[in-house]
């Protein structure tokens, strides 16, 4: 075949790069979980070395550059996809949404406008419209993918202040617009409202009860004092799986508020929304049907890999009104099938959904059920193994992610305690053991240890356990 182009290598040769690249994360995949799980140090001065060789000023052979970049990325970072990574929901991909992002990014459909590609368009509506029943969401809910969960946030609160103050799409923000959140809840909300032109102000943040939920009564005195000052409230978030400390907060109460009062009200379940896809968890969700729009991360709690968020609403209306716009250059619409760039905050879209898709596809609902539940009972056992060892649990869920003090540290005062947390925390990390964060819940210090790998075991809850109780007496680095 008769090459074009510098930069066409033809087929046989991409099927080349390609197999390289597939033996290089299988053989990655095989290797993490023998390695530790962070390195030791950053190692920026090592990484800049070897950048500062690659600077672009004749090509190299692939496989060569391939492996570099693979060797980089396994001895600097921190392996999300090994199984002793209790952090941040940051999943192992699974296969399957991996060969989702193979395909997207080389069929590379443009899913801006809804005639350039039916086809994806419609898979991610399919993903959309399940994930809208499995919240019993009603019919006609529409929504969009998001890069993550901050970008579904974002279009919410468009979307709440398109609804409620019809003069905001010309004239912006006018008066002083407040929505509450908790304040255990994802401080995405203070850049959203830089962002909206609401100010960072315009956040009020709640004051939680004793397990970490936003507390209703604390919430009636708030508003009672804001409307007495003139605030204008729009929106109430809740939500469900605080990132902390995975608190739900009350959601059918405060959705009854929510509509007492004229407020849009938005469910961020960026993590824990995962659970609607088993029948025994979904009811820890009670309440989500109400919501006037809702956050699922699949790139979380659903083993996507990254770049994959959900924003649904209720208010296909309100979403037209948010993001239409209109040009000489795109495409003509399609009757019935309204442009993706006219419901959502971006505007070129790259295949977000198909990962997703072929997930749910190939291994079915029962497997994902079986999978959260699979991790909720491991939660349970490294929630008690941590008892037994002496250590007092302080978050109250039933979400694995569990977050514990050493009484006799704490008894110290928090500043103390914050750095004694801390330290033990680092040595099990710079050990390599296992990967464990430090939180604040309500301003207390603690260890946080959260379940987000499919490929996390017993054997691996019995190794953290161990590494904090080595961490804890001293006795490793
Ligand atoms: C992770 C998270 C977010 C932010 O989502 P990204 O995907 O990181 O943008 C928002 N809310 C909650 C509750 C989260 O856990």
């Amino acid at each position: 075949m008769e090459l074009s182009g510098p930069l066409d290598i033809g087929e046989s040769e991409g099927a080349r790069l390609l197999a390289a690249a597939v033996d290089l994360v299988v053989r990655h995949a095989q290797q993490v979980a023998d390695g530790p799980v962070a390195p030791p140090e950053p190692g920026t001065e090592a990484i800049r070395g070897w950048l500062a060789s690659r600077d672009f000023a004749k090509g190299v052979q692939a496989e060569q550059v391939l492996q570099e970049v693979m060797r980089a990325l396994s001895t600097w970072g921190v392996h999300t996809t090994h199984p002793r990574y209790f952090g941040l929901f940051n999943p192992t991909p699974t296969w399957w949404g991996v060969a989702g992002e193979l395909v997207a990014a080389a069929v590379n459909p443009q899913l801006a406008a809804y005639s350039h590609a039916p086809a994806a368009v419609e898979i991610e509506r399919h993903v959309l419209g399940f994930l809208a029943r499995r919240l019993s969401l009603p019919d006609g809910t529409e929504g969009s993918f998001t890069v993550g969960g901050a970008e579904a946030n974002l279009t919410a609160v468009i979307v709440a202040l398109t609804r409620r103050f019809p003069s905001y799409a010309q004239s912006g923000v006018q008066g002083r617009p407040v929505l509450y959140t908790s304040a255990e809840s994802h401080l995405a909300w203070l850049k959203i409202a830089h962002m909206t032109g609401l100010g960072r102000d315009a956040v009020q943040l709640v004051p939680v009860d004793a397990a970490h939920r936003l507390d209703p009564g604390a919430l009636r005195e708030m508003r009672a004092a804001d409307l007495a000052a003139g605030l204008e409230p729009f929106l109430l978030v809740a939500t469900a799986g605080t990132t902390a400390g995975g608190a739900i907060d009350p959601l059918p109460e405060l959705a009854t508020l929510a509509a007492e009062w004229g407020l849009h009200f938005h469910v961020d379940a960026a993590w824990a929304g995962a659970i609607a896809l088993s029948d025994r968890l979904r009811p820890l969700l009670a309440g989500v049907e109400l919501a006037d729009s809702v956050t699922v991360d699949a790139h979380k709690w659903l083993s996507a890999p990254m770049g994959a968020g959900m924003f649904l609403t209720r208010h296909a209306a309100a979403l037209g009104q948010s993001f239409h716009a209109a040009t000489s250059y795109m495409p003509a619409e399609t009757e019935g099938a309204p442009d993706p760039y006219t419901t959502s905050v971006q505007w070129s879209r790259r295949f977000a959904g198909l990962k997703v898709f072929l997930a749910l596809a190939i291994a079915g609902l029962p497997a994902y059920a079986k999978q959260l539940e699979r991790d909720v009972s491991l939660g349970q056992l490294l929630a008690r193994r941590l008892r037994d060892e002496g250590w007092q649990r302080v978050n109250d869920t039933p979400l694995p992610v569990i977050c514990v003090v050493d009484p006799e540290a704490e008894a110290g005062g928090p500043e103390a305690s914050a750095a004694w947390h801390a330290a033990v925390a680092g040595r099990v990390v710079t050990s390599g053991a296992a990967w464990i964060s430090t939180v604040r819940l309500a301003g207390r210090p603690a260890i946080r240890l959260c379940l987000t790998s499919h490929r996390t075991g017993a054997d691996d809850i019995e190794a953290v356990v161990n590494a904090l109780g080595r961490a804890r007496k001293g006795e490793i680095a």
